[in-house]
């Protein structure tokens, strides 16, 4: 009669234990792979859109500039942010008629800008 009270004490604890770890376990797996697939979607965005104007690698289909010429030379992300820290850094009555049309954007939306290039920085 003891040994099968011990055998069931046993058990619930066994199962009980099983069914907290599991949660806790589907808790974690669960978090990791919505940060894989946020992540995932991230990557896949920043791969086929264009971080400049936002143009999908589909719509260069057909057309003569192709999306990587297009993020390589038209539009390439580094090459704002040079000339945004350029506007930034040189004397505002040094500009010429485009850098300080450029300098008055960005005092207005350097905080957007900010956000744009920080999202991609931890990315990749
Ligand atoms: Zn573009």
């Amino acid at each position: 009669m003891f040994g099968a009270r011990v055998i069931y004490d046993m058990l619930f604890f066994f199962v009980v234990i099983i069914i907290v770890l599991n949660l806790i376990f589907g808790v974690i797996i669960d978090t990791f792979a919505d940060l894989r697939s946020e992540k995932q979607q991230k990557e896949e965005i920043l791969k086929n859109t264009c971080f400049t104007c936002g143009l999908d690698r589909s719509q260069f289909d057909n057309k003569a500039v192709s999306f990587e010429d297009h993020i390589r030379h038209e539009h390439n992300m580094w090459h704002y942010l040079y000339f945004i820290v350029l506007v930034r850094v040189k004397d505002p009555t040094e500009f010429t008629g485009p850098e300080s049309y450029v300098y008055a954007m960005v005092k207005v939306n350097f905080e957007f800008l900010k956000k744009k290039f920080l999202s991609l920085l931890l990315i990749s």
